[in-house]
């Protein structure tokens, strides 16, 4: 268990469990137990509980600054030119939206109003402390990905083809063909950019809620540290990605749409899991070419570092799907 806690691992598998909410009766299936997690037995056809270790777990009344703290330490493997990237996975209704993206308040902004901040600050001190040596640029793209088709999220829905945009190889790495990027020079810039392509994110109702994603929605922000006099450039990208729901979806499929997205889901996410594992294992092999999502991120491919957020629902309804999130990042972990 030693690397568990090791602050340099290069792989952080955190969960996050969100409060009991209004309409909900409060059901003390989540428990924290320093970074234990300790499921209570479902009386109807479990008599043992289960215990899940991880990096940290935050309970129910940690805030949106606490998570970022968390997170905040990828930026110096950032600013050096590695790769960051950071999942929120969970059902549908335990929180990742609200922990990736959040409200617009100032103290309920998520991870990534929060990091972009971050960047541009850092970004400044550098362009300060050396007198304009160096110098920072932000890039931006966010697109989701949908029956395993890749949509520009900075493109109207009209517009897209239905296809979805390719992918091409080159010098080893994969790209999107055609996927817009834009710079942001400012905070407004980002926020613009922001909300206009959130507005753009397509949603599909299912059973559970109608409200539901059923894509994967991954931003990323490409930063490019340039010494102006060398000429000497570091180029590291973060990645920020609000998984669909791993409901189990043999429960909500109503129609053969709901089932062709259930499909992709479940292959995305279950080579997530098996990328994830062996990275935590360690492994040479990471089978990050087996799914359109890793395979694009390159995942496991790059020096940095990932979190796995797992978000969590403390109530009894969410009992099933709890349990097998938890043992999707148990997987991992178990070293
Ligand atoms: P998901 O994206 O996983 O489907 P959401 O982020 O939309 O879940 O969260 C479901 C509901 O719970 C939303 O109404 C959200 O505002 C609320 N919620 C989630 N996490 C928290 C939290 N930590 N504090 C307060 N409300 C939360
Ligand atoms: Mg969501």
């Amino acid at each position: 268990m030693a690397s568990l806690s090791a602050p340099l691992d290069k792989v952080r598998i955190i969960a996050r469990i969100r409060p009991v909410l209004g309409s909900e009766r409060e059901m003390d299936i989540v428990v924290k137990n320093d970074s234990n997690l300790v499921i209570m037995p479902n009386p109807k056809n479990e008599k043992e509980t289960f215990t899940f270790p991880f990096h940290a777990v935050y309970p129910m009344e940690s805030d949106q600054a606490q998570i970022f703290a968390e997170v905040s330490p990828t930026l110096k493997h950032l600013f050096k030119g590695n790769d960051v990237t950071i999942f929120a996975y969970g059902v549908t209704g335990s929180g990742k939206t609200h922990t990736m993206k959040g409200n617009k308040a100032p103290a309920e902004r998520g991870i990534i109003p929060r990091l972009l901040t971050a960047i541009y600050r850092r970004g400044k001190e550098l362009e300060k402390k050396s007198n304009g040596e160096m110098s920072m640029c932000a890039i931006m793209s966010y697109y989701e990905i949908y029956n395993d088709k890749v949509f520009d999220l900075f493109e109207a829905p009209n517009k897209r083809t239905l296809a979805g945009l390719p992918l091409r190889e080159q010098h080893g790495k994969t790209h999107v063909v055609g996927l817009t990027e834009k710079e942001i020079s400012t905070l407004k810039d980002f926020e613009t950019l922001y909300d206009m392509a959130n507005n753009n994110r397509s949603t599909s109702a299912t059973m559970l809620n109608s409200n539901s994603s059923r894509s994967h929605a991954i931003i990323c922000v490409r930063v490019e540290i340039k010494n102006n006099e060398t000429g000497e450039t570091k180029i590291g990208t973060v990645s920020c990605i609000d998984l669909a729901g791993s409901e189990d979806n043999r429960r909500t499929a109503n129609d053969k749409e709901r089932m062709v997205e259930s499909a992709s889901i479940n292959k995305s996410l279950f080579v997530l899991s098996q990328c994830v594992e062996a990275m935590q294992k360690k492994q040479n092999r990471i089978p990050y070419r087996e799914s359109k999502m890793t395979r694009i991120l390159s995942l496991g491919q790059n020096n940095g570092m990932t979190v796995m957020i797992l978000n969590l629902a403390p109530t009894k309804k969410f009992h099933q799907d709890t349990l097998s999130a938890l043992n999707f990042a148990n997987r991992a972990k178990q070293i």
